[in-house]
């Protein structure tokens, strides 16, 4: 995971979601897009991410956080 999405989630949580994107395709997808997104943020010098992807990034985490 990237350092802003690692910096966003507790260890736990994280290696939770690490296990689903190895066997759910499109939450590995869906969890790219949005690294990407993340990165092309950075690249335009924008020291902050949106807050609407922030809250989008939230949302994905709690779905995929879900049994
Ligand atoms: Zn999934």
């Amino acid at each position: 995971m990237s350092e802003y999405l690692d910096n966003e989630l507790d260890g736990s949580l994280c290696r939770e979601i690490e296990a689903h994107l190895e066997r759910c395709h499109a939450c590995k997808v869906c969890m790219t897009t949005l690294q990407r997104t993340v990165a092309l943020c950075r690249q335009a010098g924008k020291a902050q991410v949106p807050d609407s992807l922030s809250r989008r990034l939230r949302e994905l985490i709690g779905t995929l956080a879900k049994p």
